[in-house]
């Protein structure tokens, strides 16, 4: 009787072991139905404008079910292919290159700071998919290149719409500067609220995230990023 059991388990054992083996195999491969095959890149749907909405929608019908919803409920019925729409317009900024905006400058003597403060943005975490937004401060000095105000306001605009860190989103749009308009220095600076950290997490409401990027005589010369920085924090409304 002892020793029946014991089989018994071990066929149980072996049954689960030959199971599990089978899932990985299968891991490997589309699942008919699953949400691992629908978001496998060969079921990909027609995208506009470089975005599959119905990918999205499915995905988000997911989430729905996953967190306890009812996605077919009245209220929830659109509300995939309406996330979708936000999101293709959130992140269009991943199709679309800022660099053709720098490329219409003026020739100008001018060679002292140019400074466009307070640029609002709005965009995404990439570790959380949270909105962050604030202010961008755009400032350079040019070498005989001068681009038109809003297109400062541009750049920030198409570079903020992609998921994304705030680092990098300075960084990018300082090195864009840099290399379109051969400027002599470029100074970003990007102050932000992160709904992950205000939301969520450690929920600190009225924490500002402030970070730069100095290039050229604004990196090198500290009266130079002395007199941007007072440019960009003094007489603030
Ligand atoms: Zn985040």
């Amino acid at each position: 009787m002892a020793s029946m059991v014991s089989s018994q388990k071990y066929i149980n054992l072996k049954d689960r072991e030959s199971e599990r083996m089978s899932i990985s195999k299968e891991a490997d491969q589309p699942m008919e139905g699953s949400l691992m095959g629908e978001l496998d890149d060969r079921e990909a749907g027609p995208s506009v404008g470089g975005v599959d909405h119905a990918r999205i929608e499915r995905a988000v019908r997911e989430i729905l079910w996953a967190v306890g919803e009812n996605p077919d409920r009245e209220g929830l019925v659109e509300t995939p292919a309406r996330v979708a729409r936000m999101y293709a317009e959130v992140f269009s900024g991943l199709h679309e290159d800022p660099r053709p905006h720098l490329q219409k400058f003026f020739t100008e003597s001018y060679d002292d700071i140019v400074l466009v403060r307070d640029i609002s943005f709005n965009s995404f975490c990439e570790h959380h998919l949270c909105p962050f937004g604030g202010k961008a401060h755009i400032g350079y000095v040019p070498s005989g290149k001068v681009v038109g105000l809003s297109k400062l306001a541009r750049v920030v605009e198409i570079v903020a719409r992609r998921p994304q860190v705030q680092e990098r989103m300075t960084e990018t749009v300082a090195n864009l500067l840099e290399d379109e308009l051969d400027a002599r220095g470029v100074a970003v600076v990007i102050e932000a609220t992160h709904t992950c950290m205000t939301l969520r997490g450690v929920r600190k409401p009225g924490s500002l995230c402030v970070t730069s990027s100095m290039k050229g005589l604004f990196r090198q010369n500290a009266s130079s990023r002395a007199e941007i920085m007072s440019l960009i924090y003094t007489n603030r409304r």
